[in-house]
């Protein structure tokens, strides 16, 4: 097993790392560190969680060492796709440079222009930025990158997907030649390869066997769920999510809520709050002392529950999470790998449930797919609770009296312990057995509403023939619900 003494880094370095109570290096610094400081090029894959910022930062504060800073002219460049990550960056380099006199500037979105032109001036060893605001002070002429010597491009993939990577070619264009380029990234996608081809010199390649996502330690589930109505659907969903946080008890010490939108993790925070839980949203439009506040806040226990989207929880280190909800299945099967690596982590027992509603099953069957394995199916908590929604509605008075009451009893899922309205028996979920494409297609025909005499699942409505009463076309929707649906 190597140890840290072994890599060649400044007994500096060594020592702050036996502070931060690291025993032996992760396979990733293992890895890069000894060519890193050799001068050469590397290229890491590997996630976050493997250590990989220690990767690039060790060898970093090792080979700036050696030299001083000058104006306006930084001799080491980081680039990192969020501001949070960004800032994560700059907490490590504190860490690990604290018996140094390196000195580092944060260029991020949301901190004033000229508190940071005033670092820049003065001269730092080490910025650390997301590429516009780079930019953005490269353009305001405040900036030479031709001093740089070693240039970091962290989470490449993450940057691919953000469109930064014609940012990325012109600041790599903007830099010396000469430059040490350390880039990381978890996959290399095509247009990673050619970046990489393009800019960076006989790298040496390391690659990290990604977090197991069948880890033991972390138990996986799947809760299906199908809506009474479509209108109803991101209500029932807000409920079914309070249900699930609810059956976990003591055993959810903190959970992130990932949701596919920004605008659904405004919502469901605000819900959960409205509800009294203790919950705050994170995402890119809100202002950074916010975000600041809000990760802090997660990170020392205050908050127990963070609603995030994956842009602004890539790559956050935060270091014990119980519990993952997946209110959205995420489109991008990675994702998901991405999102429940965020619990179980260094053996930890975690938890991650994710609610799938019939226009996800084909993101479902790609994530699992991906990760080689059924995720088992957990039963809703919301059965009986679902029920006396559907008891609520005023179906029964709405009926013409020449509908039998036997014919509603007839269409309704063999299940439902109690008198189900015809309409919520239609948009049952699908059965398993059911390819996807078929399933769209069903769907489509019970949003249109009128369904030809035909259950949501493409059986023949039993008691019914081929004619729809009137009243099952009718909306059973009150119009107060309308105005709820936003604010709940
Ligand atoms: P990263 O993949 O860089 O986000 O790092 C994940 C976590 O691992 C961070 O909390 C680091 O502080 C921690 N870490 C990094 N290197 C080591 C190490 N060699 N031993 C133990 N923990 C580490």
């Amino acid at each position: 097993m190597t140890t840290f003494a072994e890599l060649g880094l400044d007994p500096k370095v060594l020592s702050a790392i036996a502070d931060a109570g690291y025993t032996e290096p992760t396979p990733i610094q293992a890895g890069a560190i000894p060519p890193a400081l050799q001068g050469r090029d590397v290229l890491g894959i590997a996630q976050t969680g493997t250590g990989k910022t220690a990767s690039f930062v060790l060898p970093m504060i090792t080979l700036l060492g050696r030299g001083r800073a000058r104006a306006r002219m930084p001799r080491s460049l980081v680039l990192a796709p969020t501001r949070e990550l960004a800032a994560q960056v700059a907490e490590n380099f504190d860490t690990y440079s604290k018996n140094t006199k390196l000195t580092k500037a944060l260029l991020i979105g949301g901190v004033s222009f000229k508190e940071q032109d005033m670092l820049i001036d003065k001269g730092v060893d080490v910025l650390i930025a997301t590429p516009g605001r780079l930019l953005d002070h490269f353009e305001r002429g405040k900036l030479l990158l031709t001093g740089v010597q070693i240039m970091v491009v962290d989470e490449a993939d993450r940057m691919l997907d953000m469109g930064f990577i014609p940012d990325i070619e012109r600041i790599f264009q903007l830099t010396p030649f000469t430059r040490q380029t350390l880039f990381f990234s978890a996959t290399m996608a095509p247009e990673i390869e050619r970046v990489t081809n393009t800019f960076l010199s006989a790298p040496e390649k390391i690659e990290v066997a990604r977090r197991a996502t069948t880890a033991e330690s972390i138990e996986q589930g799947v809760v299906h769920y199908t809506a009474t109505r479509k209108d109803m659907q991101a209500k029932e969903k807000r409920a079914l999510l309070r249900a699930l946080i609810d059956r976990e008890g003591e055993a959810l010490k903190n959970a992130i809520i990932f949701c596919n939108r920004k605008t659904e993790v405004d919502v469901v925070a605000k819900s959960l709050k409205k509800y009294g839980y203790d919950a705050a949203p994170i995402h890119g439009d809100l202002d950074q002392s916010q975000r600041t506040r809000t990760l802090a806040a997660f990170r020392d226990g205050s908050l127990r529950l963070l609603i995030a989207s994956d842009v602004a929880a890539r790559g956050l280190d935060i270091p014990a999470v119980s519990h993952i909800f997946n209110y959205d299945v995420p489109s991008h099967a990675e994702d998901y790998v991405h999102r429940i690596g965020r619990t179980g982590r260094a053996g930890r027992l975690g938890k991650a449930l994710t609610i799938c509603v019939p226009h996800d099953e084909k993101w479902l069957a790609a994530i699992e797919a991906l990760v080689q394995k059924e995720i088992p199916r957990v039963e809703s908590p919301l059965k009986g609770a679902a029920t006396r929604l559907r008891r609520d509605r005023p179906v029964r008075d709405e009926a013409p009296e020449g509908v039998a009451a036997p014919a509603r009893a007839e269409v309704m899922a063999p299940a439902s312990p109690s008198p189900a309205p015809v309409r919520e028996a239609q948009a049952r979920p699908p059965r398993a057995e059911s390819a996807p494409r078929e399933r769209s297609e069903r769907d489509n025909r019970s949003s249109r509403g009128a369904h030809g005499g035909r259950g949501g699942r493409g059986e023949p409505v039993v008691g019914m023939g081929d004619h729809m009463p009137a009243f099952l076309t009718r909306s059973f929707k009150p119009k107060s619900e309308t105005a709820e649906e936003t604010a709940d």
